[in-house]
């Protein structure tokens, strides 16, 4: 007779390292049988209203012809069914550094349109949520998106005359609804309906900071099938699919600072408090205070005017080249319209360097939002703001005694009075070989990398050979310009969610029973969908 190995270590199904977005999107999209991209609306409703009642058939009276309904036994949750665990370096809950952050810097609304967003069943699940609650006062137009447009006539029309077609397309009356912003607590409010509506609560998620990640044989587990063993601060963990969902690379200060300059600079990504508890006593004792604020990104918009908002007297805002105004962090172009037609350029293009340069030249540099510029605009009218645009620091030095710095400038200002703090809103670099969690790997199953992202697989993969996939914005050689974005993290979502299935589903092999088939069939989108309704059905 021949007996079973026993497993004596728990491998999880899946992994995901990582519980902001682009986690949450991804544990979400598990969990969906009727993925938003794979069904229409209509189909949509036919398999919920059949999953809803599939339990409780009517059951007619043969005499009297009245109907009555069977109670059906509790169904269990979907998410029951892939062995899922969640890491997070932040704390043990989903989207607690995206919380902190919003909180931090005080954001009253998002950036991004209402189909940014984490919800897997419906491309329009922000907007419905918020007029399904009455929440619609909490959306912001977002002024001059919407309504022009120009035909393709109009288009045709201003080539031929010589005019140079608009370089910024834009988005036509249909879309209105779209180009709305949601407030801060709406956003939070539907990432918390998706976490309920699947069952994905904070049970899954560990609060461990992930250290190093190895793929091999563990004989405890198999002679032959090789999984992933993830060291974290705590613990030692187990899976047989892993996926990063880690955003960037961790902030740094673009200069080197010691340790005594460092009570006097702060990394925007860093902000614990604004402003600096120095500064708050200045203020309290009613004695002038500046700071000096480096970047041209929105961060840099919202610090300078969060601290003169907490009673700042002076904000210097600087930043290398001119001031961007846009409405997103990318171009419109890959937003609107037309953004399929960006899309299927981005994802034709077979050359990674390619691929990296149209991720680049979409999101070069930082920009602000309109709003944001007219907030910025009071603060100089009011003298609290001065913005200087091609502007760097020449030269600075800290003076620990009075704890202020003094500053040159390389610009048309030069000199500044003593500066009490400096924040740095100059983003992140993107580098994933220098992830220290990553190092195994990159030793073990080296790849290429393109711009600082790693060069993964269509199917989000790290290797056809290692399912270590890839989300959000590490994932850019294969989403494009909106992989750091919410956008990115629900393609990802949805990618990743395909290749995952495809693997515990061949894994499965022949042996899957015919319901499970079918919803795995519904999942991928395979065969035809309607087949599988009509099995429900039955
Ligand atoms: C202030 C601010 C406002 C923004 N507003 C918008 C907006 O309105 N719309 C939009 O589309 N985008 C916005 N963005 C971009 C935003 O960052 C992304 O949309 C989103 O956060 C990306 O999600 P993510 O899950 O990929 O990464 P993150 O949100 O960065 O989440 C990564 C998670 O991984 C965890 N992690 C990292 N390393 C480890 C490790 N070693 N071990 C365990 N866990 C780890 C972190 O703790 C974190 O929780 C904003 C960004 C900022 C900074």
């Amino acid at each position: 007779m021949v007996t079973e190995p026993q497993a004596v270590v728990h491998v999880h199904e899946v992994m995901i390292i990582g519980a902001g977005p682009s986690g949450l999107a991804l544990a979400a999209r598990l969990s969906e049988h009727m993925p938003a991209a794979n069904f229409t609306d209509d189909e949509h409703q036919r398999f919920h209203w059949i999953n809803r009642h599939r339990n409780q058939p009517s059951v007619k009276h043969s005499k009297t012809g009245a109907e009555t309904r069977r109670e059906s036994p509790a169904v269990s949750s979907p998410h029951a069914k892939i062995d899922l665990l969640v890491l997070d370096a932040t704390d043990k809950h989903w989207m607690a550094r995206w919380d902190g952050l919003f909180k931090m810097f005080d954001i009253s609304h998002l950036r991004s349109p209402m189909f940014f967003h984490v919800d897997p069943a419906e491309r329009d699940g922000l907007l419905s949520y918020a007029h399904m609650n009455d929440r619609e006062k909490e959306l912001n137009e977002l002024r001059g998106c919407v309504g022009k447009e120009l035909s393709k006539h109009q288009r045709k029309k201003r080539e031929r005359s010589g005019n140079q077609p608009r370089t910024e397309p834009t988005i036509d009356e249909r879309d209105r609804n779209d180009y709305f912003v949601p407030s801060t607590p709406l956003f939070s409010s539907h990432c918390n309906c998706i976490i309920d509506r699947y069952n994905i609560r904070d049970d899954i998620v560990s609060h461990e900071n992930v250290e190093d990640i190895r793929y091999g044989i563990l004989k405890e587990y198999s002679d032959t099938e090789k999984v992933f063993t993830v060291k974290t601060d705590s613990k030692i963990h187990h899976a047989k699919i892993v996926v990063l969902a880690v955003g960037g690379n961790p902030a740094q200060i673009p200069c080197k600072l010691s340790a005594e300059e460092m009570e006097g600079a702060t990394h925007a990504m860093h902000l614990k408090e604004m402003p600096s508890p120095h500064i708050r006593r200045k203020l309290a004792d009613k004695i002038r205070t500046n700071i000096l604020v480096v970047g041209g990104g929105l961060t840099s918009a919202q610090l300078a005017d969060l601290a003169i908002r907490r009673g700042v007297s002076k904000v210097w805002l600087i930043m290398r080249s001119n001031l961007k105004i846009k409405h997103f962090d990318i171009g419109l172009e890959w937003v609107g319209k037309f953004r399929n037609h960006q899309h299927s350029r981005f994802w034709l293009e077979e050359k990674e360097e390619e691929r990296w340069k149209m991720y680049d030249t979409a999101r070069k540099g930082g920009s602000i939002t309109p709003a944001y510029n007219k907030v910025l605009e009071r603060h100089v009218v009011s003298g609290r703001l001065s913005m200087l645009q091609k502007t760097t620091i020449k030269s600075k030095q800290w003076d620990p005694t009075s704890k202020t710095w003094s500053v040159s400038l390389c610009g048309d200002e030069q000199e500044l009075p003593p500066i009490d703090h400096i924040y740095f809103a100059t983003g992140v670099h993107n580098d994933f070989e220098c992830l220290p969690f990553l190092q195994s790997m990159i030793s073990d199953f080296p790849i290429k990398a393109c711009g600082g992202f790693p060069c993964i697989t269509q199917n989000m993969a790290w290797r056809e050979d290692v399912p270590l996939f890839v989300a959000g914005r590490f994932a850019a050689l294969q989403l494009g310009p909106g992989a750091p974005n919410l956008i990115g993290a629900r393609i990802g979502a949805e990618r990743i969610a395909w290749s995952i299935q495809d693997k515990l589903g061949s894994e499965e092999g022949g042996n899957s029973t015919g319901s499970h088939r079918d919803k795995f069939n519904y999942a991928t989108g395979r065969c035809n969908s309607f087949d599988a309704l009509a099995d429900l059905d039955e």
